[in-house]
């Protein structure tokens, strides 16, 4: 055989070998699954068609509705008997930490580096997502952005693991959430908080976060002997929104909470110190409550001294600041600051603990899930992309036994999870 000829048989086998392999992969790439869905659940109408079958491929919804063709080959997934909705959104998680307020968070620098606070943030992440939140936002306290790297690991595919949306660090006046250091240890809050203390300072501190990652931004307004004035909170908000990202303030009331909502910050997290009259300024000027009502148990851990108060009396507080919120009609989005472990439950377990407390509050469970689906989507402006079953969203998808929107406690048996068109917790 000729030298040439040889080069053009070899360069025959090796396109052969190509089109072959790519056909297999968009085989693979092509793979369609369809849900038989018993019950399916629009949140934000509150509605339940029947009989539904939901067309996924490449990880999105390609059609849903009662007379859709299954195509031959598709994997056919039975949940008839089941009540299917979207995925479950958290808007105030802090996966890589655990923290009590008897440690404070100083020990937690000293004592554990960025490596280890990844590790834990991403086996959260998993359990979360076996509960059925399928997208979380960490506000911050993730060390030297561990989020970051979580939420890129995730999206590389490396783990599965929910939508991570990072805040980057938490901007604060000086000091962060530290009290009382002495000058001799310099400003080692800085491992997760930066320092800015006026307009020029805050609008750095809001890019900084931008290039290192970060998907939305977290001030802390009140946690210290200085608040953030209007000027501010407007400075963060006009880079945060110039960059199509959500800006949102730990603040807990009074002047500093009047503060943001005149600032034009997207959300309050917290707030359970609002007054009536604040949660009217917030509805008027469409300020979002992340209101993370802790339960009586978690603060009990959280905080076993008391600093905050007497658990019981304040977990009473802060259900009648849920309840007059929704009364109000303030936007809601589900929260729940979930930041140290319970024995005996994962935090995924945990976040659903705050369902007690909007139970509490009165609020309708067909208002729960709204703010845990739908609104919460909103807020964190992806509602193009998740948050419904709609075609062309991902397909971020949960079933369980029985129907929330007669009893929200139903969250807390979730039997089914996919992410992004992927089964990550098989129906049992
Ligand atoms: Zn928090």
């Amino acid at each position: 055989m000729k030298k040439h000829t040889l080069f053009l048989a070899k360069g025959l086998s090796l396109s052969l070998y190509l089109i072959v392999s790519l056909l297999a992969a968009a085989v693979a790439f092509g793979q369609t699954t369809a849900i038989r869905a018993g019950n399916l659940i629009d949140p934000a109408a509150g509605t339940i068609a029947k009989g539904q079958i939901i067309l996924i491929k490449d990880g999105k919804i390609a059609e849903v509705g009662p007379e859709v063709k299954i195509p031959a080959g598709a994997e056919v997934i039975d949940l008839t008997g089941a009540w299917v909705m979207p995925g479950l959104m958290d808007a105030h998680t802090h996966i890589t930490l655990d923290f009590d307020m008897s440690s404070g968070f100083d020990t937690i620098y000293l004592r554990e580096s960025s490596a280890m606070r990844a590790l834990r943030g991403l086996r959260t992440a998993q359990d979360i997502l076996q509960v059925g939140f399928t997208v979380v936002r960490d506000v911050g306290n993730d060390a030297n952005y561990a989020a970051v790297d979580i939420r890129n690991a995730i999206r590389k595919g490396w783990f599965t693991g929910p939508t991570v949306l990072t805040t980057g660090k938490i901007i604060t006046p000086f000091g962060g959430q530290t009290h009382g250091i002495t000058p001799e240890q310099g400003r080692f809050w800085l491992f997760e908080y930066i320092d800015a203390d006026s307009v020029d300072e805050v609008r750095k501190a809001v890019r900084e976060n931008i290039y290192y990652g970060a998907e939305a931004i977290k001030l802390v307004s009140d946690n210290s002997a200085f608040y953030y004035t209007v000027e501010e909170i407007r400075a963060a908000a006009e880079e945060a929104h110039a960059a199509g990202q959500v800006v949102s303030v730990h603040v807990m009331g009074g002047e500093p909470a009047r503060n943001v909502i005149l600032g034009g910050a997207d959300s309050i997290e917290h707030g359970f110190y609002l007054t009536d009259e604040l949660l009217q300024l917030m509805k008027e000027k469409g300020t979002w409550l992340v209101g993370t009502e802790f339960p009586q148990a978690h603060l009990e851990k959280l905080d076993p001294a008391g600093t905050m108060g007497q658990a019981k009396e304040e977990a009473a507080k802060e259900i009648d600041r849920l309840k007059r919120a929704y009364r109000i009609g303030v936007k809601m989005a589900f929260g729940t600051d979930s930041v140290s472990n319970l024995p005996g439950k994962n935090r995924g377990e945990m976040m659903l603990d705050y369902l007690d407390m909007w139970d509490a509050a009165g609020v309708p469970p067909a208002a729960t899930l709204k703010a845990m689906t739908t609104d919460a989507a909103k807020f964190l402006k992806i509602e193009k992309k998740r948050g419904s079953i709609a075609n062309g969203m991902a397909a971020d998808i949960i079933a369980t036994p029985a129907n929330p929107l007669e009893n929200i406690q139903a969250l807390r048996q979730v039997s089914f999870v996919m992410k992004d068109g992927k089964v990550a917790k098989p129906k049992k």
